[in-house]
């Protein structure tokens, strides 16, 4: 404490994976204050105006859960009760699903802004208790092509670089993204870095122009969905210019022969064509890349939210694999995570089709040394059902009960409408939330009242690997509870052993554990190691955190070879047709965060961009009579949503734009961009298209 008045805590923002540090300033009258943690390396003191604003989310309760609630009957009303029965009756009903129709028979489905502590006792509980593997979280939304593809390439789910990468690198590859608005904090260091040096070359990737291109060297803005085509291109022309590093490849890489033949069967100019750009702006890429020594990339949903987004990732890492630029300061590839803790849920391996600490489910020795150490039920080998795939079961009918916890699948989940019916389906569901105004409460038969950031402690993983701590600062409002406590409970009214942790750290160290001798080991990390060093990048070995992996070129495959993946630039999105002429694409505004439960709470940030809104080209807004402002109805097959307009030469001809965060406004779902979007899923990560769906458009 510096002044008599308040207390200072560090801790880290919620929002994005950025993962910022933040001093939390408590007040005597019990609000708080935020402001930047200048010994926080990923921020450096820095916060973007979510980060800034984040003490308005909490001083403000106005909307929050107080106390448990429960039902008797579908149509009768939720009425108050205490934390035990509510319980009881979740672990009575849970159970005799399971008894009657098999474990199979309910499902999780949790989040990426879990901490990971959280998702630890969750993913303990179900497949390790319950004997089930269908627990799954709203990354599966968002990171989980990148994951199926890192390890695809380099033998396990890492991003190798280090944020410190950033201001060593001379070319930044950014596909897909629009750091400038989502990921803020990285993207000023982005800037700053070009300043300070203009000959560091940016290239940024996307239909759209967005703010990130404003300090780029060079803007493809390229047809939605020809990504692949695009690597494609310029790794033939590295490879036709000798721009490749040929020793590199010989003993660190397979693959590449079959890679070099697929891409002799298509010319620059033929996949120029396809992208919709010149085939100069692609020679140009290549020639960055080649000229650089640091090659840093960058993406996010342009890439994994697609029905080839493995395949996108794939080919994108390819370039650094033909270049050699991987392992190496300033080099390899940053995934940016959507959420604050994604990473963190991949570590304790809280997605349907993954085991603690990088563990293969399919692996039956993997899945014995788990359940040994758990000490419960034997883990089937088969994944669980993933996020579209709960609401399918639930629909059909295959599944009973789905608890969800800390995400809102009414607003984000693809052709919403349809996951809206299958919720109504269900036989039981409970609804673990902070807000009181989440689409999902009028569905639940429980709701359980959670303690919100600041209001508990854990840890999270950020997009470079870097473990955070977060300390209880506040009192959680009413009867809420920390999610981890909830689950804990929760077990114990199912009777299953293991879940008496004396407190958070406990089932940290626990975690920790698990991850000894594995490629993510930090079993000899504990909180106060955390909090020492303000974060720590895992691994950590020998009392040293981890900056940069590969460095020795030796990945995580049986031959310690990376895999160059021959991956075709096919894709079978909803193509547009006379009907539906038009692509939506989908993504965030700056001031927003995701189905916004907190940042709709800020004024200052509601100002930005107030509505949810459509962006057209004016070559496609003439022929439809639109002027700006005009309210609009877009119709996919699957749904509508009335918005007004914004007429704008940022967004190609033939493509249109609407932002994702609006669910319900006073009822009406008519700003719900998720009406529109298509459930089509990429086969191997399960992450769905929703950058690319046909719809029409009609003045209003
Ligand atoms: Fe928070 Fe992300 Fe902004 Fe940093 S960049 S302050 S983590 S929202």
């Amino acid at each position: 404490s510096n002044d008599k008045s308040t207390t200072q805590l560090k801790s880290t923002c919620c929002y994005c994976g950025v993962g910022c540090g933040v001093i939390i300033e408590k007040q005597f009258n019990g609000l708080i204050n935020i402001k930047g943690d200048e010994s926080h390396p990923s921020n450096r003191g820095l916060l973007c105006s979510k980060g800034m604003n984040l003490h308005h989310t909490v001083n403000d309760q106005s909307d929050r859960l107080l106390f448990p609630q429960m039902r008797y009957g579908k149509h009768l009303p939720l009425l108050r009760v205490d934390w035990n029965t509510a319980l009881e009756r979740a672990a009575a009903v849970f159970s005799t699903f399971i008894e009657k129709y098999g474990p199979d028979s309910v499902a999780f489905y949790a989040s990426g802004q879990c901490l990971t502590e959280e998702y630890y006792v969750l993913n303990k509980l179900v497949k390790g208790f319950i004997g089930t593997n269908n627990i799954d979280t709203n990354s599966r939304l968002c990171m989980s092509s990148a994951v199926a593809a890192y390890k695809m390439a380099l033998g396990e789910d890492t991003v190798p670089v280090c944020y410190d990468d950033i201001e060593l690198s001379d070319c930044i590859f950014v596909a897909g993204a629009n750091p400038a608005w989502c990921h803020p904090i990285i993207w000023r260091r982005v800037e700053q870095h070009k300043a300070a040096n203009p000959s560091v070359k940016i290239i940024v990737i996307d239909p759209r122009v967005t703010d990130s291109c404003a300090i780029a060297d060079l803007h493809l803005q390229l047809n939605p969905g020809t990504d692949i085509t695009l690597f494609h291109a310029i790794a033939k022309i590295l490879i036709e210019n000798g721009q490749i590093d040929a020793s590199f490849i010989q003993l660190h890489a397979t693959g590449f022969d079959a890679f070099k033949r697929m891409l002799a069967q298509q010319s620059v100019h033929e996949a120029a064509l396809i992208c919709g750009l010149s085939e100069s702006q692609i020679q140009l890429a290549a020639n960055y890349i080649a000229q650089s020594n640091g090659f840093l990339s960058m993406w996010t949903m342009g890439l994994n939210q697609s029905a080839v987004g493995v395949n996108k990732n794939l080919s994108l890492l390819n370039l650094h694999l033909i270049t050699g630029k991987i392992g190496k300061p300033g080099s390899g590839p940053l995934s940016l995570t959507g959420q604050p803790n994604a990473m963190g849920g991949r570590e304790v391996g809280g997605l349907a089709n993954l085991l603690p600490a990088h563990r293969d489910l399919g692996n039956s020795a993997h899945r014995q040394e788990v359940q040994v150490f758990w000490g419960g039920k034997e883990i089937g080998s088969k994944p669980g059902l993933t996020a579209t795939e709960m609401f399918d079961a639930l629909a059909d009918g295959r599944l009973k009960a789905i608890w969800i916890a800390c995400t809102n699948p009414l607003i984000s989940l693809p052709d919403v409408r349809k996951a809206e019916e299958a919720l109504k389906k269900a036989k039981f569901v409970v609804v673990q939330e902070i807000s009181n105004k989440a689409e999902t409460l009028p569905y639940a038969d429980v709701v359980l009242p959670a303690a919100a950031w600041s209001e508990k402690e854990g840890t999270m993983t950020n997009s470079e690997r870097r473990i955070s701590y977060l300390p209880k600062g506040n009192i959680a409002p009413g009867e809420a509870l920390a999610d981890q406590e909830i689950f804990c409970r929760f077990a114990k009214k199912m009777h299953f052993k293991g879940f008496d942790f004396p407190n958070t750290e406990a089932i940290y160290l626990e975690h920790a554990q698990l991850t000894k001798g594995t490629n993510i080991d930090i079993s000899q990390l504990n909180y106060r190691l955390i909090q020492e060093s303000r974060s720590i990048q895992w691994p950590y070995k020998n009392q040293q955190s981890t900056p940069r992996l590969f460095t020795d070129h030796a990945f995580h495959t049986p031959d310690k070879k990376a895999r160059i993946h021959t991956v075709t630039a096919n894709f079978n999105s909803e193509q547009p047709d006379d009907q539906y002429p038009y692509i939506l694409t989908t993504g965030r505004i700056r001031d927003q965060w995701h189905t916004r439960s907190k940042t709709s709470k800020v004024n200052k940030l509601n100002q930005h961009i107030p509505r949810a809104y459509l962006t057209v080209h004016p070559i496609d807004a003439k022929p439809l009579g639109l002027r700006e402002d005009d309210i609009v109805i877009v119709r996919s097959r699957r749904g509508e949503v009335t918005v007004p307009c914004k007429i704008d030469r940022a967004i190609k001809p033939g493509v249109v734009f609407l932002p994702m965060h609006w669910g319900k406004i006073s009822g009406s779902d008519l700003n719900r961009v998720n009406n529109l979007t298509n459930k089509l899923l990429d086969p191997i990560s399960k992450e769905p298209d929703f950058k690319f769906c046909a719809v029409q458009i009609e003045k209003f």
